[in-house]
C-alpha cells in the first residue's frame, strides 16, 4: 500500500494534465458523459505544444481540418481555417475558440505546474499535487501531457555562460523575438528548425544553421483554403469525419494504389514531382505502395530529391551539406518546408556542418566550434524532445505500492493500447507513448473515446478500481517492441536522442487500424484485458 497519499482536496471523477489538444477532448468528453472534471494546465492558456510553440512560422503539417476536433458538427461548420495548414497563431485562436464554444475554460487551472500524482489504494483514488502547494484529489488521472513536451537541450559545456539571448523552440516567449540586425545562431534541424530558417532570413544581421544531420525535406505546398473550398468541407462534414475516422494514418490523402515495378523510370519521375508538388506527408501516405519497403525506390525518390536541393540552392558546396547521406526518406521524420532551401542563396544565411566542426562549447559571446569562436548575440536551440514518455516519467506519479512510473519504464515504455500501465490503476494517458503513427490527434482521440467507454463501463457496474491486466499489457508491448517500423532506430521515435534513455519504440508501429480494433473488441468483451474492482476487493 502507499498509504502516502493523503486524501483531502474536494473528490472529481476526472483530473485531466494538460490543456492541449487531447486534455481538451478528454475534458469535452468526461464532461458529455457526466462526469465531473478538472484539468490542470501548466500553461497560461489552452493549446499544450501549440501553446508553448510560438516560434516564427511554427505551423502545421496535417492539414488544419484533418487536425482540428471532430466531436462536433457545429464547431466544424463555424470555425474556418484560413490555410491548408495553419500557422501557431490561428491554431492557438482555434483552442481558445473551442474552449470557449463548449464553456470548457471554468474547468481549466492555468499556471499550475503538477508535481506528484500518488495512488491511494484504500479509497482507490489519486491525490495530485502541484507547485504551488495545492492538492487534488480524483478518482480517475488522464495525464495528457503530450509527447513533444519536454524540450531537450543538449549537454553543450557552458551554455549558462551565454550573455546574450537564448531561446528553445519548445519554449517561445510571449513576446516576440527581435531578431533586426542581431547575429542568430540556430542548432538543429528537424521540423521546427527548418521553419524558422526562412522566417528570420531577412531580419537578422547574420544567421548561422549549426546543422549535424540533414533531413529530407519537401515543400509544404501551402496556401489559403478558397470560400469555395470552405463550403465544400463545410458539406462533406459527415463524410471527412468517416474518412479520417477510419484513415490508417489519420489524414484524408489518397491511399497508394500502384507499386514501383508498374511503372518505367520515365513515369517514376513523373510521378516523384507530382508528389513534391502534393501537400505535407501525402509524399509519403500517397507514395507507392512499395515506397517504404522497397530500398530501390525509395533511393530513387532522395536522388530526385537531392536534384531538387541541388537546383534550389546555388552554392554547390553547400547544397552538398544539405543533402542526407546516411538515411532514406521516412528513416526519420521528414520536415516540410515552404522557402528553406532558397534561404541559403541569401547573404544573410550561412551553413555550418557540425559533422566537420563540432560544437565545442558555449561561451559568453558566442559558440566555440573546432575550427575557432563564433560571435551571437541570439542562440536558438531547436533540439527537440524528451519524445513519448518526457512528461509522464516527470510528473511524479507514484502507483501500487508507491511504485515510480520513471522506475517502472526505466528500460522504456510498457502500456497496453498506449493508454494504461500495470501498477498505476485509474490512471490514463491518451496522446502519449505507444499512441500513435500519423495524424497525433486522430490517434489520440480513438484512445480517449476509449478511456471515457472504460470508465463508464466501470460507473456501470460500480467498480472504482481499474487497472490493465498485466499479461494483456505484456503481449501488447512486446508487439509494438516486435513490430517492424519505418523510423530508424537512430531517431527520436526509439529516444535515441537523449543521452542515456533505454532505445525503445514509442510509437505505435501496428498502426491505426489495429488499435481500433483491439478498442471495439475491448468494448464487446466488457473490458477483458482490464481488472476491475471494487475498492474494499482492491484494498484486500
Ligand atoms: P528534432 O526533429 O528532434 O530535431 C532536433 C535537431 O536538433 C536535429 O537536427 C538534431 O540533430 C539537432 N541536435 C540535437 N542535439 C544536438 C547537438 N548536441 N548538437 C547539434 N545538433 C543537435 O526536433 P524538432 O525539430 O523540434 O521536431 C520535433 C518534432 O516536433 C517533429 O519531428 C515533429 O513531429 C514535431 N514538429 C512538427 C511541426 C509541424 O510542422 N507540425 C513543426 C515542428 C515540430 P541530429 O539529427 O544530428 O541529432
Amino acid at each position: 500500500m502507499s498509504g502516502s497519499a493523503k486524501a483531502t482536496g474536494a473528490l472529481v471523477d476526472v483530473l485531466v494534465i494538460g490543456a492541449g489538444v487531447t486534455g481538451i477532448q478528454q475534458l469535452y468528453r468526461a464532461r458529455e458523459e457526466g462526469f465531473s472534471v478538472k484539468v490542470l494546465e501548466a500553461g497560461t492558456g489552452v493549446g499544450g505544444t501549440w501553446y508553448w510553440n510560438r516560434y516564427p512560422e511554427a505551423r502545421f503539417d496535417s492539414e488544419s481540418y484533418t487536425y482540428g476536433f471532430l466531436f462536433s458538427k457545429e464547431l466544424w461548420e463555424e470555425w474556418e481555417w484560413s490555410e491548408l495548414f495553419a500557422g501557431q497563431p490561428e491554431i492557438e485562436r482555434y483552442f481558445n475558440f473551442v474552449v470557449d464554444k463548449f464553456d470548457l475554460r471554468r474547468d481549466i487551472e492555468f499556471g499550475v505546474t503538477v508535481t506528484s500524482a500518488s495512488f491511494d489504494e484504500p479509497t482507490g483514488t489519486w491525490t495530485v499535487r502541484t507547485g504551488g502547494g495545492a492538492e487534488h484529489r480524483a478518482r480517475y488521472v488522464v495525464a495528457a501531457t503530450g509527447v513533444l513536451s519536454v524540450p531537450y537541450y543538449p549537454a553543450v559545456e557552458g551554455r549558462e555562460n551565454f550573455r546574450g539571448e537564448q531561446y528553445h523552440t519548445g519554449r517561445w516567449p510571449k513576446t516576440p523575438v527581435d531578431f533586426t540586425g542581431k547575429r542568430v545562431a540556430l542548432i538543429g534541424t528537424g521540423s521546427s528548425g527548418v521553419q524558422i530558417v526562412p522566417a528570420i532570413a531577412d531580419d537578422v544581421a547574420s544567421l548561422t544553421v549549426l546543422q549535424r544531420t540533414p533531413d529530407w525535406c519537401t515543400p509544404l505546398n501551402n496556401g489559403p483554403i478558397s470560400p469555395q473550398e470552405q463550403a465544400e468541407l463545410k458539406a462533406e462534414f459527415e463524410t471527412i469525419r468517416e474518412t479520417l475516422n477510419t484513415s490508417p494514418s489519420g489524414f484524408l490523402h489518397e491511399l497508394p494504389s500502384r507499386f514501383s515495378t508498374e511503372d518505367s523510370k520515365e513515369q517514376r519521375l513523373a510521378f516523384f514531382e507530382k508528389m513534391w508538388n502534393s501537400p505535407g506527408f501525402s509524399k509519403l501516405t500517397t507514395n507507392y505502395i512499395d515506397f517504404t519497403t522497397n530500398p530501390e525506390v525509395n533511393k530513387e525518390f532522395c536522388e530526385f530529391v537531392a536534384d531538387k536541393i541541388r537546383g534550389l540552392v546555388t552554392d554547390p558546396a553547400t547544397a552538398e551539406k544539405l543533402i542526407p547521406k546516411n538515411h532514406l526518406y521516412a528513416g526519420r521524420r521528414p520536415p516540410f518546408v515552404t522557402g528553406y532551401y532558397e534561404a541559403y542563396n541569401k547573404p544573410t544565411v550561412q551553413h555550418v556542418s557540425l559533422e566537420q566542426t563540432p560544437i565545442v562549447r558555449v561561451t559568453e559571446t558566442g559558440i566555440e566550434l573546432t575550427d575557432g569562436l563564433r560571435e551571437f548575440d541570439i542562440i536558438i536551440w531547436a533540439t527537440g524532445y524528451d519524445f513519448g514518455t518526457g512528461a509522464l516519467n516527470r510528473l511524479g506519479v507514484r502507483g501500487r505500492d508507491g511504485l515510480a512510473l520513471e522506475a517502472s519504464w526505466a528500460d522504456g515504455p510498457s502500456t497496453y493500447l498506449g493508454i494504461v500501465t500495470a501498477g498505476f490503476p485509474n490512471f490514463f494517458f491518451p496522446g502519449g507513448p505507444h499512441g500513435a503513427l500519423g495524424n497525433n490527434p486522430r490517434y489520440a482521440s480513438d484512445q480517449v473515446d476509449c478511456v471515457i467507454d472504460v470508465l463508464e463501463h466501470a460507473r456501470e457496474y460500480d467498480y472504482d478500481v481499474i487497472e490493465v491486466d498485466p499479461a494483456a499489457e505484456k503481449d501488447w508491448t512486446d508487439t509494438v517492441n516486435g513490430s517492424g517500423s519505418l523510423f530508424l532506430e537512430s531517431s527520436y521515435f526509439f529516444g535515441s536522442n537523449i543521452p542515456g534513455k533505454a532505445v525503445k519504440q514509442l510509437l505505435n508501429p501496428t498502426g491505426r487500424p489495429n488499435l481500433q480494433r483491439l478498442i471495439a473488441e475491448q468494448a464487446e468483451q466488457k473490458y477483458s484485458a482490464f481488472i476491475l474492482s471494487k475498492v474494499e476487493e482492491a484494498a484486500a
